[in-house]
């Protein structure tokens, strides 16, 4: 097992690992809880953490975070999960939390 990336938010990490996921690399959100308690800890002892499970996918995980991203940078509105209510950020296709997938805009109301 392996970190492969340091999120600077809960829902990016759980982001990252779906992405992951999708992709077929078994990865995991460590640290995901911890984070509510920053300030008590550490920052750097408190980031959630993405690691994987097989370290194989290693180079492979390491390049879909690098595609995404690169990505990343058009910047995108946040949008709410109409299914869970969670705030997503606009690169996110699923929502982080549930997995749920975007509404096309045109979709909207
Ligand atoms: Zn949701």
């Amino acid at each position: 097992m392996q970190r492969i990336y340091v999120a600077d938010s809960v829902p990016m990490a759980w982001h990252m690992a779906n992405v992951l996921e999708h992709q077929g690399i078994q990865a995991l959100v460590k640290n995901d809880r911890l984070y509510s308690v920053a300030g008590a800890v550490p920052i750097n002892e408190c980031m959630p953490e993405v690691w994987i499970r097989n370290d194989l996918d290693y180079i492979r995980a390491g390049r879909i975070i690098k595609e995404f991203e690169s990505s990343a940078i058009i910047e995108e509105p946040d949008w709410w999960c109409r299914a869970c209510a969670e705030v997503n950020a606009g690169n996110f296709d699923l929502c982080w939390n549930c997995q749920t997938e975007r509404l096309a805009s045109s979709d909207a109301d």
